[in-house]
């Protein structure tokens, strides 16, 4: 598949000047900006598309290259356009602060954000339901105390880099036309450094373990994701560093289970609890409760108790506390709650034998 021209992808004439060419690519990268399209993969690949014909088209060397022999002639000089969505960010970053009106996070400063981090922790039924804290180690990278990030031994200068002067490109001569590209040896940077930290062995960052305090809410749910800002990973070009996700595993409880804020107990009542009513000590997430449980109580009932719930994480309130009434059936008797058991039926006309004045069709005698 041959790739598409890059004057086609921006929209304008062979002629164009650079204003121009920056005027379109503008407006589609405005159209196309990921931000604005979210999960829209061909919007994102018309992104890329324009990126890079504005990376090539609105430099002159490069363009030059393109004119004279199109496409075959950048790949031959090593360029291979934009490896992902970071790399065209933190190449034009100042441009997208620009068009995006400078707005604060990953993009805004044109700088990558660093990485986000994640880790998962398990908490208690109750502390899910109360809110609680907890401290958690987290390992991130710093910048390196001793070299204050510079990479170099204290009281060492990075030296300039002798391929390319310090200037970060380098020249060569291609046809008619000197080319420059990213320096090999410095990476771009210009300089080099010749005497490393010791500590961070010329990274200028280190690995450090942190201890972070995770305030957990009341109301948390087994998978709840909390976000802590600016705590994940630091950005290694100056950006605003990543967040940190905490994940929360809750225990079950042995008690109660649960449906958002609201939690269901299950009880077991023998027939003549229900029947007669009675008075009994619940268990509850504030301890013991004293339940009335009315005479004439229905297998399946349910009993509402309002607001003894966990405290609603969406709002100021609490969910309630449902108790599921189970009756119970005794499977053996003696034999004096047997006698009465039946004088029970006897008095409420419940027959326990089909009555002897009205003889069912037994089948014929043989
Ligand atoms: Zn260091
Ligand atoms: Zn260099």
């Amino acid at each position: 598949m041959s790739k598409k021209d890059y004057y086609d992808i921006l929209g304008v004439g062979r002629g164009a000047d650079d204003r121009e060419i920056k005027k379109a690519y503008r407006k589609l990268a405005m159209e196309n900006h990921p931000d604005h399209n979210p999960n829209d993969p061909a919007a994102e690949e018309r992104f890329k598309e324009a990126s890079e014909a504005y990376e090539v088209l609105h430099d002159p060397e490069k363009r030059k290259v393109y004119d004279a022999y199109g496409h075959q002639g950048l790949s031959g000089q090593g360029y291979q356009g934009f490896g992902g969505l970071d790399e065209i960010f933190s190449h034009f970053g100042d441009f997208f602060g620009d068009i995006l009106g400078g707005r604060g996070g990953r993009r805004g400063g044109g700088a990558a954000a660093g990485r986000n981090l994640g880790i998962e922790i398990g908490i208690t039924f109750e502390e899910a339901a109360f809110g609680t804290s907890r401290k958690i180690t987290v390992p991130r990278h710093q910048r390196c105390d001793t070299c204050e990030g510079t990479g170099c031994k204290p009281g060492s200068r990075p030296s300039q880099c002798r391929q390319c002067g310090g200037r970060g490109q380098v020249l060569h001569q291609q046809g008619f036309f000197t080319l420059s590209s990213t320096c090999p040896v410095c990476r771009g940077e210009g300089q080099i450094i010749t005497d490393a930290c010791k500590d961070c062995k010329g990274a200028g960052r280190e690995r450090v373990e942190r201890e972070v305090t995770v305030k957990i809410p009341a109301g948390v749910e087994n998978g709840t994701r909390l976000r802590l800002r600016g705590e994940g990973e630091l950005s290694t070009c100056g950006g605003p560093p990543g967040d940190l996700y905490v994940g929360l595993a809750v225990e079950a409880s042995e008690t109660f289970y649960r449906e958002g804020p609201h939690l269901h107990l299950p009880i077991e009542l023998s027939f003549v609890q229900v029947a007669l009513g009675c008075t009994l000590r619940i268990p509850t997430l504030e301890g013991h409760y004293v339940l009335e449980v009315p005479a004439g109580t229905q297998p399946s009932a349910q009993i509402t108790l309002r607001g003894k719930g966990i405290k609603d994480i969406n709002s100021h309130g609490h969910g309630n506390l449902i108790v599921h009434v189970k009756v119970a059936i005794p499977s053996a008797l003696t034999e004096s709650q047997r006698s009465i058991l039946e004088q029970f039926a006897h008095e409420g006309g419940i027959p326990l034998v089909p009555e002897a004045e009205e003889p069912e069709a037994t089948p014929d005698a043989p």
